[in-house]
């Protein structure tokens, strides 16, 4: 037994947060690890999780299981959020909620494999390390198209339409509802309508990923993209992180939403991806999305948690905006939106600001804008200039 099994690429990431928590420096910065990071570089538990915990443990009478589609208020309320409660009741929709956004691509990515055994799924080059895996492991193959234009710091359009003249009907597009991971490049409303255009006339499936929900520009204009496409394709899926927006990371708190072409399909969707739920995790876990559920049903927690999270989104376009004035190549990190950019420096000048200046990124430079703040960014600004080429 195991002897046939294959060794596996330790995770890039972890790797890097034990060098950092090595490093002796005091003057170390850390722009590696993907969560938000406040201006004293902690991850706090914001004051409406707080205070909606508070309330959970007094309150709560029974921990007996729900079922596999789990909290449904949960859902219904976040549903309400990204879209609008009209929407919400139509009959070609459903949503269920899943462990994290990651449980809610897995399920789904299940879902598609059953239902449409020959299907690919096309993701963007690059983007989130984990999406490839997730799909392999449903039975889903990956294809890539071009998305990023390191020149420009923007969106490769043409390109990207260029490769998907490849895409078969009933082929999956994955694509980032804002803030890609790892660019910060969001779709224009235009490139919006040109993908939902794309789809509906191809056939192709959207299968949004909206994992950054409100730390772009704000929950409106975040979910706009999402929305819209939704509305013009007759079947898409929208993959739903609160473990950012939020702050939940490790309650691993998600929903997965559906929709059909028709009522009766949605419900053997329904049906069939509460099947796959309960094989997978039979349940998600409740802590978290309750939580999220008390603050979004509460009118006063639900503004206390909009506040946070707007503050949290200005620090990091304050910190976006004073990198971009630094040189003309970082200008394009101003447009940028989310935790994340790519800066134009080689794995080389990665390893060189690691080993001289005690500054951590992934060998792809990317770096969570988070990491920064007023106390260090100058110095991370001051090494990093050396580097860049005019
Ligand atoms: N999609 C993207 C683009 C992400 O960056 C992440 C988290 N890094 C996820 C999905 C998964 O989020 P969760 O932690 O809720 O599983």
């Amino acid at each position: 037994i195991f002897s046939a099994l294959r060794p596996q690429q330790p995770d890039a990431l972890l790797a890097l947060i034990a060098m950092h928590r090595a490093d002796q420096r005091g003057e170390k910065i850390d722009v590696g690890v993907g969560v938000y990071r406040d201006r004293s570089g902690l991850t706090p538990v914001m004051r409406a999780v707080k205070m909606a915990e508070t309330r959970l443990v007094a309150q709560q009478s029974s921990k007996s299981y729900l079922g596999s589609d789990g909290d449904i208020r949960f859902t219904q309320l976040l549903g309400e959020l990204i879209f609008s409660a009209q929407s919400v009741d139509d009959d070609r929709r459903f949503g269920l909620q899943t462990p994290g956004g990651t449980g809610a691509l897995r399920v789904g990515a299940a879902l598609l494999t059953r239902a449409m055994p020959d299907a690919r799924v096309w993701v963007s080059q690059p983007t989130w390390p984990n999406h490839a895996p997730i799909f392999a492991e449903a039975g889903m193959a990956t294809l890539t198209h071009p998305y990023f234009d390191a020149k420009t710091g923007g969106i490769a359009f043409d390109l990207m339409l260029t490769a998907l003249d490849e895409a078969r009907a009933g082929d999956v597009v994955l694509l980032h509802g804002c803030c890609h991971n790892p660019t910060g490049t969001q779709f224009s409303v235009e490139q919006w309508q040109a993908l939902a255009a794309l789809c509906s006339l191809r056939g192709l499936i959207p299968f949004i990923d909206l994992a950054y929900h409100g730390l772009g520009d704000d929950l409106a204009p975040d979910g706009a993209g999402a929305r819209m496409m939704m509305e013009a394709v007759p079947a898409a899926l929208l993959a739903y992180s609160c473990d950012k927006n939020f702050a939940l990371y490790r309650d691993r708190v998600g929903a997965l939403f559906v929709q059909a072409p028709s009522a009766p399909l949605a419900e053997m969707a329904r049906a069939n991806t509460l099947a796959l739920a309960r094989s997978l995790w039979s349940m998600p876990p409740d802590h978290g999305a309750a939580v999220v559920r008390m603050i979004l049903d509460d009118p006063a927690l639900r503004k206390d948690w909009r506040s946070e999270l707007e503050r949290m989104r200005t620090r990091l376009n304050r910190m976006r905006t004073a990198l971009a004035a630094a040189h003309p190549l970082l200008a394009p990190i101003a447009r940028q939106r989310g935790l994340f950019s790519r800066l134009p420096i080689d794995p080389q000048t990665v390893e060189a600001l690691r080993d001289h200046h005690g500054i951590y990124m992934p060998a792809d430079g990317r770096i969570n804008v988070a990491g920064l703040n007023d106390a260090n960014i100058g110095r991370f600004i001051e090494g990093l200039l050396p580097h860049l080429e005019e």
